[in-house]
C-alpha cells in the first residue's frame, strides 16, 4: 500500500504543497504513505473557504446545526471500527485503544450536540425604565486546530464539533505522521450535511502553522501538543490578535500511600503507564510511592506488566502496540540507559523487545524504573513512551511536594483509603486535573479538560462550558421601545432611572 493524504478544502480534495513526508506502519516500519505539507497559498485557500462559509453557516438556526451535529454522531458511531483501524496503522496504538478514543471523540460531539441549551443568553427586564438590557454570545469566525500524533481523532474532536455548533468555521493541521483520520472525519462531517467550507484540512509541519498562526482572517488558534511548541504558537498568535488555547507536555505523578489498595493500585498504574506505549498526556508515567508499602506495591506492578501482551495493534487481543517513529524509540531508550548509568534499576526491560515477524518495526517493551531521582532525564523529561519512572517518598507531603516542585501540572492521580489525605492532596497541588483512586483523571464531555502551568498557556481549557466560551464573543443589547426624552449627559442606563 502506498497513498498521499492530501488537504481538504471546500468539500474537496486539494493537492499540492511545499513537500512530502513518509507515513510508516509502526508495527512493520514500513512506509506505506507520505503526508503533503501545504504551503502558504494552500493555506490561504482554506481560510478564504472557511472566511466565506463563515457568512452562512454562522446565521444557520441552532436546529439546522444540531441536525448536522446529530448526524455526524451517528455517522463516527458507526464508523468507530473502520476509524480505529486507520488510527491504527498509521500511529500504532491498538484498535481497541484507538476504538476507546473514538469513543471520546463521540462525548464531545454529543455534548456539541447541546449547543442551544449552551448558547442560551441572558435577559433582565426592566434594567431601568422601560428598558431591558439581555446579553448572548456569537461565534468568532475562521478557527485553527493543531494537532498532535498521539491522538489523531480525539483531539481534533475536542475542538472542532464544539467551534462548528457555536457557528465557527473550522480548518484543522492535523499530525503528519497520522493523517488520514482527518480526512475521513472530514467525509463523516460532509456526509453529515455540514455544508462546504465550513470544517476543512490542511495536512502539513511548522512552516503551515506559521502560516496560519499569522493570517489575518483566522481568529482562534486551539494546539495540543508538547510545550516548546505550545508556548511558541501561543506568543505568536497573540501578537497577532488571536485568541490561544496550548494544551501542552505533561509529567503526571500517580501517589499511592500505604492504606491504598495496593492491587487496584498496581493494575491501574500499569494500565495508565503503558496503554497506547504511554504515549498520552494523561499518562502516570510517575508512581511515587511510600517506602512503607514500595516493595511489595513494585512487585505487583512488575508482575502485572509482564503480563503484557505487547504486539501489532491489529492483534485482537493485543494490550500495547508500537511507538510513533523510530527516532521516538531511540530517544526513549536512550533515555533509559541513561537512568540505569545514573543509578536507576531498571526492575523491568523493553530495551530492543520486538514481537517476532516484527524486527523492522518501532518498538520497546513495558519499562520500569525504580530507585529514580529528580536529578534524572527519566525523571525531568517527557519521555512518552512505555516507561515507569518510580521514585520512593516517606509519605503524602513528600509526594506533594515532588508534585509541587515539578513544571508541569496536567494530571496527578493518588490512590488512598483516605478521604482526609485525598482532600488535602486536592488542595495542595497546582494540577488540572485531579484523580482519586481514578489513574486518567480525563474530565467528561461537559466539563472542561486543560492543565496548569507548564501543561497550559492561556486562558480558557478546552471543550465543556470552557470550550463554548472560547469559541465564543460576548454580546450585551440595552433595548428600549419607548422615547423618553434625551439626556446630554453620560449615565448610561442610570438616565432613565427617575
Ligand atoms: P508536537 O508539539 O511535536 O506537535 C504538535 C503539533 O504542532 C503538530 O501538528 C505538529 O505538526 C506541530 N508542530 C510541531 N513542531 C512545530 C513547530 N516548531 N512550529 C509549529 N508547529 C509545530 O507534539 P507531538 O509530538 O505531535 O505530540 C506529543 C506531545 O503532545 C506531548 O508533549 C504530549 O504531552 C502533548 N499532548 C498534550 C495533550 C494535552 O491535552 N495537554 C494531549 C495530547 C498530547
Amino acid at each position: 500500500m502506498d497513498y498521499t493524504v492530501s488537504h481538504y478544502i471546500d468539500g474537496r480534495i486539494v493537492t499540492g504543497g511545499h513537500g512530502t513526508s513518509p507515513v510508516f506502519n509502526p508495527s512493520t516500519g514500513e512506509q506505506i504513505g507520505q503526508t503533503e505539507l501545504a504551503d502558504a497559498a494552500i493555506v490561504d485557500q482554506a481560510v478564504a473557504a472557511a472566511k466565506l462559509a463563515f457568512e452562512s453557516w454562522s446565521q444557520s438556526s441552532l436546529g439546522r446545526r444540531t441536525a448536522v451535529l446529530f448526524a455526524f454522531r451517528e455517522l463516527l458511531a458507526a464508523n468507530t471500527r473502520e476509524l480505529a483501524e486507520i488510527v491504527t496503522r498509521e500511529h500504532g496504538k491498538v484498535v481497541s485503544d484507538a476504538a476507546g478514543e473514538v469513543g471520546r471523540a463521540l462525548d464531545v460531539v454529543e455534548f456539541a450536540c447541546g449547543i442551544p441549551q449552551l448558547l442560551k443568553g441572558e435577559y433582565t427586564m426592566q434594567a431601568s425604565t422601560d428598558l431591558d438590557v439581555y446579553s448572548f454570545r456569537e461565534p468568532l469566525g475562521v478557527c485553527v486546530g493543531v494537532t498532535p500524533f498521539n491522538f489523531p481523532v480525539m483531539c481534533p474532536m475536542w475542538m472542532a464539533p464544539v467551534a462548528i455548533a457555536c457557528g465557527n468555521t473550522f480548518v484543522l493541521k492535523p499530525a503528519k505522521a497520522d493523517p488520514s483520520a482527518s480526512l475521513f472525519i472530514a467525509d463523516l462531517w460532509a456526509k453529515a450535511g455540514l455544508p462546504d467550507g465550513v470544517f476543512n484540512v490542511v495536512q502539513g509541519d511548522r512552516h503551515t502553522v506559521a502560516a496560519l498562526e499569522t493570517h489575518p482572517d483566522v481568529r482562534a488558534l486551539s494546539f495540543v501538543g508538547s510545550t516548546p511548541v505550545g508556548r511558541e504558537l501561543h506568543d505568536i498568535g497573540t501578537a497577532h490578535g488571536k485568541r490561544v488555547q496550548a494544551l501542552c507536555g505533561a509529567k503526571n505523578h500517580g501517589v499511592v500511600l500505604a492504606d491504598a489498595d495496593l492491587d487496584f493500585a498496581a493494575s491501574n498504574a500499569v494500565a495508565s503507564a503503558f496503554g497506547a506505549a504511554g504515549e498520552r498526556c494523561m499518562a502516570l508515567p510517575v508512581i511515587a510511592v511510600v517506602d512503607e508499602v514500595a516493595d511489595d506495591f513494585l512487585a505487583s506492578v512488575v508482575e502485572k506488566a509482564k503480563a503484557i501482551k505487547v504486539a501489532d495493534g491489529m492483534t485482537p487481543d493485543a494490550d500495547m502496540g508500537a511507538i510513533i517513529t523510530r527516532a521516538d524509540r531511540d530517544r526513549i531508550e536512550a533515555t533509559i540507559t541513561q537512568a540505569e548509568a545514573a543509578g536507576a534499576r531498571v526492575v523491568l526491560d523493553g530495551r530492543g523487545y520486538h514481537p517476532d515477524g516484527h524486527e523492522n518495526g518501532f518498538w520497546t517493551g513495558p519499562t520500569i524504573l525504580d530507585h529514580v531521582t529528580t536529578d534524572m532525564r527519566a525523571y525531568v523529561e517527557e519521555i512518552f513512551g512505555p516507561v515507569l519512572v518510580v521514585l520512593r517518598v516517606r509519605d503524602l507531603d513528600e509526594g506533594i511536594a515532588l508534585i509541587r516542585a515539578n513544571p508541569y501540572g496536567n494530571g496527578a492521580a493518588i490512590f488512598t483509603s483516605s478521604g482526609e489525605a485525598a482532600r488535602r492532596f486536592v488542595r495542595s497541588i497546582p494540577v488540572g486535573m485531579i484523580g482519586v483512586n481514578v489513574p486518567i483523571p480525563v474530565p467528561v464531555a461537559y466539563h472542561s479538560f486543560g492543565g496548569w502551568q507548564d501543561s497550559f498557556i492561556g486562558e480558557t481549557h478546552i471543550y465543556g462550558p470552557e470550550g463554548v466560551k472560547f469559541f465564543t464573543q460576548a454580546k450585551v443589547v440595552s433595548q428600549r421601545w419607548t422615547q423618553p426624552a434625551a439626556t446630554f449627559h453620560f449615565a448610561g442606563a442610570s438616565q432613565t432611572t427617575s
